[in-house]
């Protein structure tokens, strides 16, 4: 008989008593169904302030599929992510929301299309953004047009962190050691090929959102930030902008002082002055910032290449 695969379930916990409870029940009651194949859970308590901690240990004592990680404060879901693929044994990983949004149901036609049908990884796609608010989804789909224009990698609305990936690819995320993560760029940068299954959105099973708008904004403004240096080359536009505006501010007023001789005033002249100057410490501020970002995106010792297989 072959070896049975090991799934491991990683799931970022913050504040989460509430959703807890059940989001344990149905999984487990999921992965039991998935035959062929053992589990765990890795459960992340990223510096919750309620019981979460709590339940983990008590669901650790009874059932050995169980193991966990407690921060000591909350460091954000991207650091528990990466905490519980670290810790994960399996030989397939997924990670899980613990607020029952990421229906249970589709690990098994995840485990089928990593398993038999050769993805590398399988995500579930969010067809509509029930249980969010109107303001919120139009936001989030406004941020993935432009980070997608900026970023040029494949990131959309409603691809999520709920996916399940092969060993390959689990090892290929950890080898990105940046300390500024952001998941849904990563993904999209090791490559490897992705099956989408589509899901329903569902609201929140128990407890609230982690998410205001303040913190919604700084992990778009992050996302861009981490994959993108495109915000540094407006220099370079605004730059180009200026001269252009002072080449034909100049060429305006000599045109001018041909008719009326005493059209060009000292005062154009500072004007045109101040155009140019401003054109050329944009210019400048552009070259200073192709070398930042050369020196950014070296910084993070991504890998050169990531292979797939090899013989
Ligand atoms: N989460 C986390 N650390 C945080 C914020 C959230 O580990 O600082 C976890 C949270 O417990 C949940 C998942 O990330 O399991 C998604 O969070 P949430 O449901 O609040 O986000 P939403 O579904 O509203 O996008
Ligand atoms: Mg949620």
């Amino acid at each position: 008989m072959t070896e049975r695969d090991l799934i491991s379930v990683v799931v970022p916990c913050y504040n989460e008593e509430e959703a807890l409870p059940a989001f344990y029940r149905e999984t487990e009651r999921a992965l039991k169904k998935t035959e062929g194949t053992d589990y765990e859970f890795v459960f992340v308590d990223d510096g919750s302030r309620d019981a979460t901690g709590a339940l983990l240990r008590e669901l650790s004592q009874k059932d050995s599929h169980v193991r966990y990680v407690i921060f000591s404060r909350n460091f954000g879901k991207e650091a528990a992510m990466y905490a519980g693929l670290r810790e994960a044994r399996g030989n397939y990983c997924v990670i899980m929301d613990a607020d029952l949004q990421h229906p249970p149901a589709l690990l098994k036609p995840m485990y089928r299309a990593v398993s038999r049908e050769g993805f590398d990884c399988c995500g579930g796609l969010r067809k509509d953004r029930r249980g969010d608010g109107l303001l919120r989804s139009f936001f989030s789909r406004s941020f993935y047009k432009i980070s997608r224009y900026l970023t040029k990698m494949d990131m959309s609305d409603g691809h999520g962190d709920f996916r399940m990936m092969n060993r390959t690819m689990v090892d290929a995320i950890l080898e990105m050691k940046e300390y500024n993560r952001y998941m849904k760029g990563l993904f999209s940068f090791v490559g490897f090929n992705t099956k989408w299954i589509e899901y329903e959105g569902v609201e929140r099973a128990a407890g609230c959102t982690k998410w205001n708008f303040k913190s919604l904004f700084s992990y778009a403004f992050e996302g861009i930030l981490s994959f993108s240096t495109a915000p540094l080359k407006l220099a370079g536009i605004m730059g180009g902008l200026l001269f252009f505006a002072g080449m034909l501010f100049l060429a305006w007023n000599l045109v001018e002082s041909i008719w009326v001789p005493s059209a060009f005033t000292r005062l154009d002249l500072v004007l045109f002055a101040v155009l140019f100057l401003s054109s050329l410490q944009m210019v400048f501020l552009y070259i200073l910032g192709a070398y930042v970002s050369k020196d950014y995106l070296e910084n993070k010792k991504r890998p050169i290449y990531i292979v797939k297989e090899k013989i």
